[in-house]
């Protein structure tokens, strides 16, 4: 295997966005393959018995065990890693399995963590049910509050973690200022940055220190694997997030990580453009609806924080009907696009949070982070935003809106 390029990384890491997207972390076979090559392998062979042992030793480069190396993984957490802007980058079998990596490999009993309360169902719940068991205890706040997440610092606080946008709420964290408060107090900050991927947003220029993903969503934007992805400084990656992942092996499917690699030519477009046809349909539908949440208008109470973060507002926002019952009516009035919890996919996705997403939330978890009963969460997709509006014109006319 040699870099498809043949050049260093320095090098690579100087490519404009859109280039390293397409060809950031190849390396070719001896075939030299168009596409990268999909290393379904467990295992690895070697020459000679004195080079295993120098390898296991860490004196020769090369693979030895895929929970530990796998060529298409490593192209993958590479080409991350540049369009990051990280020096490095790991991958796992899920967003879940990445924010749990990234919390537990850091995180001892008797530290304490600081989290935004508007945050993805299971986030949440890793925070509140899993990382208590083990006598981590945490402040929840409410993240758009500058102010909150300095009062809640205690000395054992080792984590601020929180969403920018969050999980469904649409809520912005002020990164440059959080993460700054975070580094005074060394503190060190996780962002969970699916629904802006790095196309969007690069949160390490704000000052985070550790940015985590569900792949799963825009990377892969097709709707067909689990992945997730954690990056950080060379630094941290090696010393604190890899003896806990390379021990308890939450790793990636070499074959899901193929398709993201592969999703990740095309995020930069379909990025852009979902977040266009989000634009419009959202313009089409403030003045039709009771509210609307999306920080691509300027009705949305962060908007002038969103755009000096964001380059563009992504393609999920949330809307409220009256009560369930019409929010539920309005789902199953629509023709073309799917009732569906998914986000990110290049398909138009709605659903209700609080029967689904943030069921597990409790009514009481959900009144607090602004989940109402007549919340519908939308992702647009790419097909012609004419139609996205037309279907969901129909829909709310059939609901009397
Ligand atoms: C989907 C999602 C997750 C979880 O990712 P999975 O790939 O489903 O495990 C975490 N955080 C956010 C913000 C998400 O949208």
């Amino acid at each position: 295997m040699k870099k498809a390029t043949g050049l260093d990384r320095a090098t690579t890491r100087n490519w404009r966005p859109a280039t390293q997207a397409v060809r950031g972390g190849t390396w070719r076979s001896e075939h030299g393959e168009t596409s990268e090559a999909l290393f379904l392998t467990s295992g690895y062979t070697y020459d000679d018995a004195e080079s295993v042992a120098a390898r296991f030793a860490g004196d020769q480069d090369g693979m030895t065990y895929s929970r530990l190396q796998n060529p298409t993984t490593q192209m993958l957490e590479e080409r991350i890693a540049l369009m990051e802007g990280a020096e490095a980058c790991r991958t796992q079998a899920t967003g879940m399995a990445a924010m749990t990596t990234a919390l537990l490999c850091q995180l001892s009993a008797g530290d304490h963590i600081v989290a935004g309360r508007a945050a993805f169902g299971s986030c949440r719940w890793i925070i509140d049910n899993v990382l208590t068991r083990f006598g981590i205890e945490n402040t929840i706040v409410d993240a758009r509050d500058n102010d909150a997440w300095e009062k809640a610092i205690r000395p054992n606080t080792k984590v601020f973690f929180f969403e920018t946008p969050a999980n469904p709420t649409m809520d912005i964290v002020d990164m440059a200022h959080v993460c700054g408060i975070a580094r005074g107090n060394g503190i060190t900050t996780v962002v969970d940055n699916a629904f802006a991927t790095p196309v969007l947003q690069r949160c390490l220029d704000f000052g985070a220190d550790v940015v985590a993903y569900s792949a799963t969503k825009l990377m892969d934007g097709q709707g067909r694997v689990l992945a997730g992805a954690v990056c950080g400084t060379e630094q941290w990656i090696n010393d604190v997030l890899l003896p806990f992942q390379r021990n308890t092996g939450p790793n990636i499917a070499p074959f899901n990580a193929w398709i993201v690699l592969k999703g990740l030519e095309t995020l930069e477009l379909r990025a852009m453009k979902q977040s266009e046809n989000a634009l419009a349909l959202a313009r089409f539908m403030e003045s039709r609806v009771p509210r609307l949440l999306y920080p691509g208008l300027p009705s949305h109470p962060q908007h002038n924080l969103a755009m000096a973060q964001m380059r563009a507002a992504g393609p999920i926002f949330s809307f409220f009907l009256e009560d369930r019952a019409q929010a539920m009516a309005m789902l199953n009035a629509l023709e073309l696009a799917d009732i569906s919890n998914n986000i990110g996919d290049s398909r138009t996705l709605l659903c209700h949070p609080a029967s689904t997403t943030h069921n597990n939330m409790g009514e009481e978890g959900r009144a607090l982070a602004g989940i109402e009963e007549g919340m519908i969460r939308i992702n647009v997709g790419l097909e012609d935003p004419q139609d996205i509006i037309d279907d969901i014109d129909r829909a709310l006319s059939k609901v009397g809106l």
